[in-house]
């Protein structure tokens, strides 16, 4: 009940900020399937709908990453069932399962899928405040936290001749911004940066779900992510197509306008 009330408000900023036309009605047969997109050289996207009627299906995105020492999935689709889906097309499109997965605050779109991935041996990392939160909002925390006593990390790393080398993800916390516990992942190779639900997309005009936000910090979060990933170039938010760099500076301002009412 609590999940569905706050994707009810999730949806109406999303809805008040998609959409210019009405949806009057939505078949369950309309949702798209899950699916998978390559953006850039080992680094995809994984899409998947929930479907709220009457306002339709709400796409949420995360990201497959393959490094030299395995696969990295980043946030599961929105269902156990889903993500089990998303977990095939991984396979069938990679050859294999990922190794671990990341997932980038307590929110259903991010992390509704936490049982599939231990059923299939997946071990899913999130930082402490999100394992926190996340039996209060009906769903399962992570098997193990990341970032507990700093705030930036690298995952898939190496160890050759006895040196340990930083792998090429890096997961970051900027401070609070869309919720308490959002984090952001980088792929420094492709120049990938994924911001969750930190970053709106471009063609929004509002916060959307600000349920769980922290307005007083959610620009200077923003701020740290711009000064932390100087070299990111293609921008990867939960809810809409990748974008540039202005994405940060969008949101940053939406933060700005609404504090300012
Ligand atoms: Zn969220």
């Amino acid at each position: 009940m609590m999940i569905r009330a706050l994707v009810f408000i999730a949806l109406l900023g999303l809805t008040a900020a998609c959409s210019k036309t009405t949806t009057t009605s939505t078949v369950t047969n309309e949702v798209p399937a899950p699916s998978l997109e390559q953006i850039a050289e080992n680094v995809w996207i994984h899409k998947s709908y929930a479907d709220f009627p009457p306002y339709g299906p709400v796409l949420s995105q995360g990201l497959v990453i393959k490094t030299d020492e395995g696969i990295v999935l980043v946030d599961t689709a929105w269902t156990n069932g889903d993500t089990a889906i998303v977990l095939d097309l991984i396979e069938d499109t990679l050859g294999d399962d990922p190794d671990m997965a990341v997932v980038t605050h307590a929110h259903a779109d991010k992390m509704g899928g936490v049982d599939t991935l231990n059923k299939r041996g997946i071990g899913g990392r999130a930082h402490p405040l999100t394992n926190e939160d996340a039996p209060g909002r009906n769903l399962k925390p992570t098997q193990y936290t990341i970032l507990e006593d700093r705030d930036i990390d690298t995952l898939m790393g190496w160890s050759e001749n006895g040196v340990d080398h930083d792998g090429p993800i890096t997961v970051y916390y900027p401070g609070p911004g869309h919720a308490r516990d959002n984090i952001v992942v980088y792929h420094a190779p492709s120049k990938v940066l994924f911001v969750g639900c930190l970053i709106r997309p471009g063609t929004s005009n509002s916060l959307g779900n600000t349920a769980d936000a922290d307005l007083s910090q959610w620009a200077q979060s923003v701020r740290n992510v711009a000064a932390t990933f100087p070299e990111a170039q293609i921008i990867v938010p939960s809810h809409s197509v990748a974008g540039d760099r202005a994405l940060l500076d969008h949101t940053i301002a939406l933060v700005e306008a609404a504090n300012a009412e």
